[in-house]
């Protein structure tokens, strides 16, 4: 008998952990499975273009570890990770203003392992902790498996809006997460005042800031505000970053910054999660770093990227219908589009589908009701041509059903 059928007669007597019964299944990576069909035009994923992965760089720089210390790269190693690569973070991150350390680098499987632990050390069974609404679907997955309650703070143009927030504060939650720079799902940037303010109000109800930042490198315009990791003077921010964006999110490396008390914690927990992030993966990073131009590799993704996004914003301005709302994303891979409240997003998917063309509908990006009138649009993964074209075709859905 196949195991799959062994699977089925025996499912109904397994009896699995209670914590799991509230994770949603990402609507996400449900979607990604219709539109990896070459046909269509796919503003779904939040996937980085793969025209642009380094291969042949990092494929030498693989070949570099195993010929200059293959069984080394083919061994365990340890839990807070490969020492220059380490190194090579902690001096990128001193360029963004934050007082790192390589002592206080830990390497993770990609930053998702990051929000995973950080909610595995902070969070117990009822615990709350301060989201942005709408927020990161996986991160959402992952504090809902430590059976945390979400409390959602609504963001505008300048990110999460400081009265909910301090208002969300006095319900005594454990920690604030947050996308500080061109989040997932709206594309917005918290203002530099609202920094200061965030850092304050951390501090003064004790709450750990989570401040998870993958798309800080992909600036297409504007000034990058200072992190709240190099505002914070009083070890409150937990730093998170990746490589995912900017070489590959196949290599799944990425890092945490911490202060000492919670980075000991943290790697404690990353022990009993996966040892440490694959060995040879972060020695082919770190002997790939040695000799790459990682500047000028970032500053042709945002040249790319960038008439990606303007491409998308001008014929969003263009052709949608003047009932409609989005962001205007200086960078990251999203925009967020606002329809007016009669207007059903689901529907306008399986229309666009239709037409062969694909986004992520809003409703699962929000922690509490889920609001049905948005949607999220992906530009990094297609051509100019193709961005014009499929948003000419949205917008053709959307002025049927707006008539
Ligand atoms: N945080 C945010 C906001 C993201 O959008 C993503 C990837 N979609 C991640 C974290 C996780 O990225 P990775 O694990 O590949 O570093």
């Amino acid at each position: 008998m196949s195991i799959l059928k062994t699977e089925t007669a025996k499912s109904a007597s397994v009896r699995f952990a209670r914590r799991m019964s509230n994770v949603r299944v990402s609507a996400v990576r449900e979607i990604l499975k219709v539109t990896e069909r070459p046909e269509i035009i796919s503003f779904a994923g939040g996937l980085p273009a793969p025209e642009l992965f380094p291969v042949r760089e990092i494929a030498r720089a693989h070949a570099q570890v195993f010929d200059e210390d293959g069984p080394a790269a083919l061994q365990y190693s340890t839990t807070e990770g490969w020492r220059p690569l380490r190194e090579w973070i902690a001096a990128r991150m001193r360029k963004r203003g934050i007082a790192a350390d390589a002592d206080r680098v830990l390497i993770t499987t990609g930053s998702q392992q990051g929000i995973d632990l950080a909610g595995k050390v902070f969070l117990e069974p009822g615990d709350r902790i301060v989201v942005e609404n709408p927020c990161y679907v996986a991160a959402l997955q992952a504090f809902s498996a430590y059976e945390a309650t979400p409390i959602p703070v609504d963001s505008d143009d300048d990110g999460m809006r400081m009265d909910q927030i301090e208002k969300a504060l006095t319900r005594d939650p454990k920690l604030i997460y947050i996308v500080s720079e061109f989040s997932n799902p709206k594309g917005i940037t918290l203002s530099a005042e609202r920094r200061s303010r965030l850092i304050d109000l951390s501090l003064r109800y004790g709450v750990p800031i989570l401040e998870d930042n993958p798309y800080g490198e992909l600036r297409y315009a504007g000034v990058a505000p200072e992190p709240l990791a190099a505002l914070d003077r009083n070890g409150l921010v937990i730093h998170i970053v990746t490589f995912s964006k900017t070489l590959s999110p196949g290599m799944r490396i990425g890092w945490l910054l911490a202060s000492e008390e919670i980075f000991k914690e943290v790697v404690t927990a990353k022990q009993a999660a996966d040892l440490h992030t694959s060995t040879v993966e972060q020695r082919a990073a770190a002997r790939m770093l040695q000799e790459f131009d990682y500047d000028g590799h970032v500053a042709h993704l945002c040249l790319v990227y960038g008439e990606r996004c303007k491409t998308m914003r001008d014929a969003i301005e263009r052709h949608f219908p003047s009932e409609t709302r989005w962001t205007k994303p200086d960078g990251g891979l999203f925009l967020w589009v606002e329809l007016p409240k009669t207007v059903n997003a689901d529907e306008v998917y399986a229309e666009s589908l239709r037409e062969q063309v694909a986004f992520v509908p809003g409703a699962s990006f929000f922690a509490g009701e889920q609001r049905t009138n948005f949607m999220r649009l992906n530009f990094s993964n297609q051509t100019p041509e193709r961005i014009e074209e499929g948003i000419k075709r949205i917008a053709g859905v959307l002025k049927r059903r707006m008539k």
